[in-house]
Parts: C-alpha cells; structure tokens; sequence
C-alpha cells in the first residue's frame, strides 16, 4: 500500500518545525509540546517511514487496526509508544492494554474499571487522560468537571493501581469558528488546573488537543500534546 504525493519525512519535520514556531511565538519553552502522529487508515509502512525520523509517539482510534500494524512496529521500534486516542468499547480494553502505552479516550468509569481488571492480568500499568467533551458538536468524552471529578475521585479512592492519571484530552468542535475552537482548548486547560488542585497528589501536566486544523492555536492555549494526523500522513480513504 505505497502512498504517493505523500512525502511522511518532510510532512513530519514541517509540522515539528510548526510546533516550534507556536511555542516560541506564545512564549512556550521550546520542545514543550509533544507531536503525537496519528496514522490510523494508514499503512504500517507509514508509521515505520515516521519512525525511521525519529517519530516515537503514535496514536490509533481502533484498537483492531492498531493490532494489526503495532506488533510488527514495536518490535522494530520498542521505545515506540501508542497511543488510544479513539471511543474505546469495554469489549476492547483487553485487545488495547496488550499494546497501548496511554489510553487518552477514557470516557466513563467504568472504562477505568476494565482497564484496571485487564491491566492488572498483565501486571503492567497503563496510562490514561481524560477526555473532556468541550465542544458542542462532538459527543465523546466526560460531560463536565463535575464527571470528571467522579473519576478521580475513583482513582483516587485507590481501586486503579495498575491506572496512572496523566492529564486530560479534548477535542475542538468542527468548525471554522477560531474563537469557538479556542475556546474548546481554554476551557479544557482551566478544569485540568482546577483538578489539579483538588488531587494534588496527581500529576495531572498533560494536555492533549489540538489537530492538524487546529494545533496552533492549541498550542496557544497551553497544550502539551498535539495530535496530528493528515497533515503528517495525508488524506484518509475510509
Ligand atoms: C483522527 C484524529 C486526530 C487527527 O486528526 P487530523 O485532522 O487528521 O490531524 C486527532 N485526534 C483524534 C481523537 C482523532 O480521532
């Protein structure tokens, strides 16, 4: 499945050169934000070409199509690390834990409860982030601080050990509405310093959003995590 027109290595230092630039402009320590490389409805041959350049992070929506390609990358790569990035069925934690570094589409608790059972067979510890539904149109994710709060409070109370919080996910609405978009990424960053605060014995430092419409103004509002797909790989074909 070679892709042409899509040159991944030059793609890929474009959008890090990118990355850089937003940092600076908005004051950011340079190097402060991570490029996650989306590549699902792509070929393992593209993850392995991003790879070659020194692309460690990656991110699938389906923990099937990941299944498919990541055994053969982590092997060539074990320092490699996937990321889930799309609405996760409990049917699935047990596929996604075999592989997945960091769960970033945690939506509900008792998502956190499986992955804790499956984890726990595994004895090895996966991350997560939250995600956080800040955008009107889409329909994943926790509705509110309020819901947010409930699972941490569930972690907190100690029924995740094989569970480490991380931080938080969003993403924007689709529009061409900039200041709604930013708003999306403004609002994740404050409830994420809010539950700071109340689980202090958390590291919650990472903020995942921003994407290949959007990264930069992500960036602005204090991303740590960008996750880029089509900018990177090109086009989708569903
Ligand atoms: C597909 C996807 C991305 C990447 O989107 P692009 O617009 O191709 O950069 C980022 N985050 C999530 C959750 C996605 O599903």
């Amino acid at each position: 499945m070679f892709e042409a027109n899509v040159n991944v290595k030059e793609n890929l230092s474009l959008i890090l050169e990118k990355i850089r630039q937003a940092e600076e402009k908005c004051g950011r320590e340079k190097g402060s934000v991570k490029l996650l490389a989306v590549s699902k409805f792509h070929p393992v041959e593209s993850v392995l070409e991003a790879a070659e350049e020194g692309q460690m992070l990656f991110g699938e929506n389906r923990v099937q199509e990941a299944l498919g390609k990541f055994p053969a990358v982590l092997e060539k790569y074990p320092q490699v690390k996937l990321h889930i990035i799309g609405q996760l069925q409990t049917n699935k934690v047990k596929n996604a834990v075999l592989y997945a570094d960091t769960i970033q589409s945690v939506d509900r608790i008792d998502l956190l409860r499986e992955i804790e059972k499956q984890a726990s067979k595994l004895e090895r510890k996966i991350n997560v982030l939250l995600e956080l539904h800040t955008g009107e149109e889409s329909k994943s994710g926790f509705e509110n601080a309020d819901s947010l709060r409930e699972a941490l409070k569930f972690i907190s109370e100690g029924n995740t050990p094989h569970i480490v919080p991380k931080g938080f996910m969003t993403m924007a609405p689709f529009t061409e509405d900039k200041e709604f978009v930013r708003k999306s990424f403004s609002t994740l960053r404050e409830t994420a310093f809010a539950m700071q605060k109340e689980f202090p014995s958390f590291e919650l430092t990472e903020l995942s959003m921003g994407m290949s419409g959007d990264f930069e103004i992500a960036i602005e509002e204090g991303s740590t995590m960008v996750r880029v797909g089509t900018a990177i790989f090109g086009e989708r074909r569903y």
